[in-house]
Order: C-alpha cells, then sequence, then structure tokens
C-alpha cells in the first residue's frame, strides 16, 4: 500500500478520509463536511492539497469544500456529473463511472452507485473502498433518489470486489444498524460478537473504520439478501423483497420498488 489513509470523525457522526502519498508529499481528501480538522491535519503533515472527492453533493459531505478551495485554490473538486449541479460549490472534474483520477503513484476508480443521490459514487484506490452513504458498517443509506431495485444492483457489485476489500464509509453508524440487524434476524449469533465490539469502540469514541468486505458479507444483511434464514424472519422469497422488508426495518419507510 503506498497510499496513507487517516480517517477523521467530524460533525455529528461523519467520516471524512485524508488520503496521504508520502513519495509525492501530496494529499486528497473525501468527503469534507467540515474544513477545520482537515486544515488542521494537513498543516500538521505540512502538505498541499491536490484533490477534494465528494461522494455525493450532501452538505455533511461537502460542507467544508468551500473554505478549503480558499486555502488550497490548486486542488480539484470532484463529483459525478449527475450531483454537480448540486453543489454550492464549482467543480472542477466532473466524473462518470470508470473514470480514473491520477493520484500520486495511484489511481481513483471511479464507481456510479445510483440511488441516495443520481450521482452517488464510491471510490476505489489500491485495496480500500468509499463508500460514502451507500454501504454502512452493518447498513445500507436512504434511497433518497433511487429505488430498491438500483440499490440492490449496486449491492450486488459491491459483494463481487474482493473479500480483503478495506470498507469506509461516511458515518458512524455501527451500534444503531447493528440493533436494527438483531430485530430482523435475531437468530443470528455472528452479530453478537461485532455488537460488543461497537459498544466498547463507542464508548471509547474510537474510529470503526475501516471495515472488512468479508465481515461486511457475513454481518451486513443488505450485502446477504440471499440469506435463507433471513428470508424466512422476513417472510420474503426473493432479494428484492427481502431488501424493501430490511429498509423498513432500518428506516420505518417502504421505499419506490
Ligand atoms: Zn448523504
Ligand atoms: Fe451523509
Amino acid at each position: 500500500m503506498t497510499i496513507e489513509i487517516q480517517p477523521l470523525r467530524i460533525l455529528q457522526d461523519n467520516y471524512t478520509f485524508l488520503l496521504i502519498d508520502n513519495s509525492n508529499n501530496q494529499a486528497a481528501i473525501i468527503d469534507p463536511g467540515s474544513a477545520g480538522p482537515v486544515i488542521d491535519a494537513l498543516k500538521s503533515k505540512n502538505m498541499p492539497l491536490s484533490h477534494i472527492l465528494l461522494t455525493h453533493h450532501h452538505y455533511d459531505h461537502s460542507g467544508g469544500v468551500k473554505e478549503l478551495k480558499q486555502l488550497y485554490p490548486q486542488a480539484k473538486v470532484a463529483i459525478h456529473q449527475a450531483d454537480a449541479g448540486r453543489l454550492k460549490d464549482a467543480c472542477d472534474l466532473k466524473l462518470s463511472e470508470g473514470d480514473l483520477i491520477d493520484f500520486g503513484t495511484a489511481s481513483i476508480k471511479v464507481l456510479h452507485l445510483p440511488c441516495h443521490t443520481r450521482g452517488h459514487v464510491a471510490f476505489q484506490i489500491e485495496e480500500s473502498l468509499f463508500t460514502g452513504d451507500t454501504l454502512f458498517n452493518a447498513g445500507c443509506g436512504k434511497f433518497f433518489e433511487g429505488t430498491a431495485t438500483e440499490m440492490l444492483k449496486n449491492l450486488q457489485r459491491l459483494k463481487t470486489l474482493p473479500k480483503t476489500t478495506q470498507i469506509y464509509c461516511g458515518h458512524e453508524y455501527t451500534v444503531e444498524n447493528l440493533e436494527h440487524a438483531f430485530q430482523a434476524d435475531p437468530s443470528n449469533t455472528m452479530l453478537n460478537e461485532r455488537f460488543h465490539q461497537a459498544k466498547v469502540a463507542q464508548a471509547q469514541s474510537s474510529t470503526l473504520v475501516p471495515s472488512l468486505l468479508a465481515i461486511e458479507l457475513a454481518t451486513n444483511q443488505f450485502l446477504r439478501l440471499d440469506d435463507i434464514t433471513l428470508q424466512k424472519q422476513l417472510k420474503t422469497d426473493n432479494e428484492l423483497d427481502t431488501l424493501i422488508a430490511l429498509y423498513w426495518i432500518f428506516y420505518r419507510e417502504t421505499p419506490a420498488r
């Protein structure tokens, strides 16, 4: 791994991620919902900022852009073209599925995962994936601008990535998500251990990222929609209906099919 990743906890429960390429002495930030902690981190490393990467346009992921851009005018703001018009700030790179962004010695791949917003993307860099508000630890983001069918496609796609992929999500919701997961399938004993680890981490307010795709595949029900036991608990017999039933348990809403 040539890129160092530093998660920063910001706002109420957001994560922002500093990417550092020591060999080229440059840094990038993913989803700076506020600028202060990012600026402090950059100053302590005495590093310039080359990219501001946004998984989607929501303010809790982009609220720090303006201030960062003032301090680092050379930093390129990148967001998917479908979300670019809704960003309050100007953007320099309008992204599409499959784009590769050069960052030092690495290249960052753009995966378009529309549903939370039309232009939601994940960023893949080396063995790490930044999932924004699409996939959380043990959960999944809200379907604000898409259907359950679209999210199912996204989830099925994420399942095909290498199991060793480190998952960096946009919010710290692990404990709440696991509580919902217990409700969905009380028979799943695998959830227990994760729940207790998360409680301890929460009490120490330490970060619970990254997770590992292998761990999500074992304990994130949104990646287990074909699980027969889960389907039995939810009285469903296919992945789409299971997703819709699970969404109800997590969010008390029925999403568009
Ligand atoms: Zn969001
Ligand atoms: Fe968010």
